[in-house]
């Protein structure tokens, strides 16, 4: 059983995976929102399965206009 798959960060809102920490995050010890470089969205991004990525964005689309409560 493999158990290395590689898991990339996504944001949900636009489904780009250029992700960082936000500019101001100095509260290391904390859980670190993460931060969209596309679309400035913040948050705690859902990881994803490299492989998966494009099944993600595509869940995205079709889900455009429902808000990401369910996370
Ligand atoms: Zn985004």
């Amino acid at each position: 059983m493999k158990n290395n798959k590689k898991y990339i960060k996504v944001c949900p809102q636009c489904g780009s995976t250029i992700t960082k920490i936000p500019p101001a995050g100095l509260d290391i010890k904390m859980t670190q929102p993460d931060y969209c470089n596309e679309c400035n969205n913040r948050g705690i991004f859902p990881e994803v399965e490299e492989e998966r990525v494009e099944e993600f964005r595509k869940e995205l689309k079709k889900k455009d206009n429902k808000s990401l409560s369910g996370v």
